[in-house]
């Protein structure tokens, strides 16, 4: 038997980030830039206010308070988008809306509330007339500075940055309407067995329906990747020969199959990877997942996870996930964990490394807590959809007891309310 983490180190030698591709700034969401990003301007381009107010000389009113109101002549109103015609001098104040680009002269923004516009509720004369000032705020106060966000000709993106909304909120404020990020990976997906059916397809005597593809395919959209579904090979040489170098001809960066693959099986599926490829049978350390496939066909790697539904899918979270964020250019694999108080026992007498599905939630004390998802067999699909974590039990560990602390790798962190 290997361990996870050798079978892991061998597979991963295979994969390399992809090349890069430019494109429009939304689909290169979740997806890792290629390049660092300069800003070609200052965000934000210029001096403007934070408030709605009005823009004043802050030496005008000192010692402005309601009991020592300082009157200002209105010289202008402001709107955001609008350059100012003109600028405040000496005794005088623009009305101005957040955003708009600070006049020449002015270096303070009084808000409207600390102003009589906010006492008498009515609009001071737009453009003319005048303002009361009731208190005196220091200089540069409510000045946003052009530049304070982003500076022109800085790095405000590195290379192999991660682009969530809020950085591509940025490239956006800097024109950036088409980025280069690592291309995505394209896998292709193939189930076997005769036992299969298709989802859509009536389920007659001895048959069950081919989830595997289905499960892998969404696993592989969540990673980032391209799913390519080639439906069913069955267990005879030909249907398996076609299919196979029907996934070698699609391109695709990775090659998963399902099933055929553990030392009771038909050797069929085996038999026909070794004749179109080089491949490794390994038997890996781990509950469940222990068969496991791996080599390259044509130019392409394949990865052979076992048909067990929830055994494919623990394989894919152990194999396929970090070999797909790395073709996407990502460095970081592991998920995040918590540790919990496990409530109910676990048990681990397979000698290997036992992937026990928990459900985590907080208890009213704010502390993580770990429930099993009941029966743990490698073909209770549905003890996968009750859990959010995993909690690995190493192979010497024969037993966690209620009240035990244990770390738990967490699928999802499912919102709480
Ligand atoms: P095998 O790896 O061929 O020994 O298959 C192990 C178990 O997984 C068997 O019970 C199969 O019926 C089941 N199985 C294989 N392929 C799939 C699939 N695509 N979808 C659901 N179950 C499968
Ligand atoms: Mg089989």
């Amino acid at each position: 038997m290997i361990s996870v983490e050798e079978a892991r180190a061998y597979i991963l030698q295979h994969f390399a980030p992809l090349e890069p591709e430019r494109v429009d700034l939304l689909d290169a969401l979740d997806r890792v830039l290629t390049q660092d990003i300069f800003s070609p301007i200052n965000v934000p381009p210029h001096n403007n206010s934070a408030m709605d107010g009005y823009a004043v000389r802050a030496e005008d009113i000192r010692g402005a308070s309601p009991q020592n109101p300082i009157r200002l002549r209105v010289v202008a109103d402001l709107g955001a988008g609008y350059v100012p015609s003109t600028g405040v001098t000496q005794g005088t104040a623009i009305r101005i809306m957040t955003g708009a680009v600070m006049p020449p002269g002015a270096d303070t923004i009084v808000r409207f509330e600390d102003t009589s516009e906010a006492v008498s509720q009515k609009a001071s004369g737009k453009g003319s007339g005048a303002v009361e000032i009731l208190s005196a705020p220091e200089r540069g106060t409510s000045v946003r500075l052009a530049g304070e966000d982003i500076r022109q000709n800085e790095i405000v993106l590195p290379k192999g940055t991660t682009l969530r909304p809020s950085e591509i909120g940025l490239l956006a404020s800097i024109g950036q309407s088409k980025v280069a990020v690592h291309r995505r990976p394209r896998v292709a997906i193939l189930a076997t067995g005769d036992e299969l059916v298709a989802i859509d397809e009536p389920l007659t005597e001895g048959k069950i329906r081919n989830s595997n593809e289905y499960s892998n395919a969404a696993a592989v959209l969540k990673a980032g990747g391209i799913p390519i579904r080639l439906g069913i090979a069955r267990d005879n040489v030909e249907d398996l020969t076609r299919k196979i170098r029907a996934g070698i001809d699609a391109g695709a960066d990775l090659f998963i199959t399902s099933a055929g693959v553990s030392v009771g099986d038909y050797d069929i599926v085996k038999d026909v990877l070794n004749t179109e490829g080089e491949m490794h049978f390994w038997q890996v350390n781990m509950k469940p997942g222990k068969p496991l496939a791996f080599g390259i066909v044509g130019k392409t790697p394949l990865l052979g996870l076992p048909g067990n539904p929830v055994s494919a899918l623990i394989s894919f979270e152990t194999f396929a996930r970090p070999a797909i964020l790395t073709m996407l250019g990502k460095t970081r694999f592991a998920r995040p964990y918590v540790n919990a108080i496990l409530r109910d026992r676990a048990e681990n007498n397979a000698g290997r490394r036992n992937y026990i599905r928990v459900h985590v939630s907080r208890n009213d004390n704010g502390e993580y807590v770990a429930t099993t998802t009941g029966e743990q067999g490698s073909g209770i699909l549905s003890s996968v959809t009750r859990a959010n974590g995993l909690l690995e039990m190493p192979p010497d560990v024969l037993e966690y007891r209620p009240g035990d602390r244990v770390r738990v790798t967490m699928l999802d962190y499912p919102e709480e309310t």
